[in-house]
């Protein structure tokens, strides 16, 4: 079954690199040698994720699959910085949840509708105008802009909505929300009309309204992953109250009974919890029985007997609907709030390959040490803790860094720069 509903994509996210700082000098005339005066890199863009009330699927991200913030422009003379990179906003529905794709951890839920920083741009480079001391007039060296962060993440959606209707294909869920909400789901007469979960505002009375979410059909077998069901079970995961709908008419020659047992079937085989979500029953399409009631009558002792709540309703022709509408709302005033998820999400250990090439240069008494493992080192190590700094100290050691500037010739009292980092070198 081909569905062009798509609620789950896999991207990759590349905050901005920030700019190099600049080597420069001021030039008068007449002004012999002026002072450095290169000026700092620009930071990198962010990547930001914010919610769009108007998007209900992940579409957009079916094709486009790589997403890539601004540059931090480098800086220049005159003391100019560089412009920072330009945030790059991605919009997702709300109820996105945002995972780190090679755990599954939840990094983010985008429920709340505030905006979410999911990777950051890298820091601008210092322009050489940094380093001028009374010692070191002629700086000839700036620092290099940082990488922003990148990461794989998988987004997920999970519609937010306080009821789910449920059912059987053509049983009249999406007739019942173009009913009593302003949505506008497409109705036919065929299976599998509902592709895109729909949602509508459903106004009950003044200061009185939930959502309701038109879930696309679940048939049998869809816990097993066969057909359109399993996908779509997830967005019923977060509604607080389940309408299950029956279409009673017969005009499909299906029993009701046996439908709603499926259906049920369904639910606990992909999820026991949600087998046990408050279930409203509804008997649509009475408008079409005539004199035999024998089917309404059968569904309602076996729902009954289970202890459900049972309604007759005719989405057609608006029979029962109010009634329904207003059971939910009572319903809903005593069922906790829809859930959010909690990140669970913790960032790896960084790689430290010591092995990798790090290069030391030096003007003077100005040392520059650079590589992929020591950028990366920097960035977590927290230097006002004690342990850390020593952490920070043996791996350097270890890696042969102090050994190699020795022989190189440091002083004591060289200035040491690492990126974020600069301490006087002692031995
Ligand atoms: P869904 O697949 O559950 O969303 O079902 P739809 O809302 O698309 O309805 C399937 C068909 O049943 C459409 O032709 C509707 O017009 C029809 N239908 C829905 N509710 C009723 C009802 O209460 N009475 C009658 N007679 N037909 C209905
Ligand atoms: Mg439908």
């Amino acid at each position: 079954m081909a569905s062009s509903f798509v609620d789950k994509a896999r991207i990759s996210i590349h905050a901005g690199k920030g700019g190099d700082g600049a080597v420069a000098f001021h030039r008068e005339k007449y002004v012999a040698a002026g002072g450095p005066d290169g000026g700092d890199g620009g930071r990198g863009g962010n990547i930001v994720f914010t919610v769009d009330e108007n998007m209900s699927t992940l579409m957009d991200f079916r094709y486009k699959r790589k997403y890539v913030a601004g540059n931090g422009a480098n800086g220049s003379g005159k003391r100019c910085y560089g412009k920072d990179g330009e945030t790059l906003y991605i919009k997702v529905p709300r109820g996105t949840i945002i995972r780190d794709t090679e755990s599954g951890a939840i990094m983010h839920d985008m429920s709340t509708g505030e905006d979410w920083v999911a990777a950051r741009g890298g820091r601008g480079g210092w322009g050489n105008m940094h380093f001028a001391t009374p010692t070191r007039q002629v700086p000839r060296f700036a620092k290099p802009g940082l990488p922003g962060e990148s990461h794989d993440i998988t987004l997920e959606l999970k519609l937010l909505a306080d009821v789910g209707l449920v059912g059987f294909p053509n049983v009249g869920k999406s007739t019942l929300l173009s009913v009593v909400s302003k949505a506008h789901p497409k109705i036919a007469n065929y299976h599998f009309t509902t592709l895109f979960p729909n949602l509508g505002v459903v106004y009950v009375d003044e200061g009185v309204s939930f959502v309701m979410a038109d879930i696309p059909g679940i048939i049998e077998g869809a816990s097993e992953g066969a057909g359109l069901g399993h996908d779509f079970l997830r967005h019923i995961d977060r509604c607080r109250l389940l309408v299950h709908l029956v279409d009673v008419s017969g005009s499909e020659g299906r029993d009701p009974v046996a439908d709603f047992e499926a259906i049920n079937a369904e639910l606990s085989e992909y999820s026991p919890e949600l087998a046990e979500r408050p279930q409203l029953v509804v008997a649509n399409k009475c408008d079409l029985l005539g004199e035999d009631r024998e089917n309404l009558d059968r569904l309602r002792e076996h729902v009954e007997a289970q202890g459900y709540a049972f309604f007759e309703m005719s989405a057609a022709t608006h029979e029962g609907t109010r009634e329904l509408v207003r059971a939910c709302a009572q319903r809903l005033k005593d069922l906790p709030p829809i859930a959010s998820y909690e990140a669970d999400y913790v960032p790896p250990e960084p790689k430290v390959d010591t092995s990798e090439e790090l290069t030391i240069e030096h003007f003077d008494d100005m040392w520059l040490v650079e590589g992929p493992w020591l950028q990366r080192l920097v960035a977590t190590v927290n230097f006002s803790d004690y342990e850390s700094r020593m952490y920070f100290d043996r791996i350097l050691r270890e890696a042969g860094v102090f050994q190699r500037m020795e022989e190189m010739g440091v002083k004591d009292g060289d200035t040491v720069s690492m990126y974020d980092l600069m301490f006087e070198y002692k031995e």
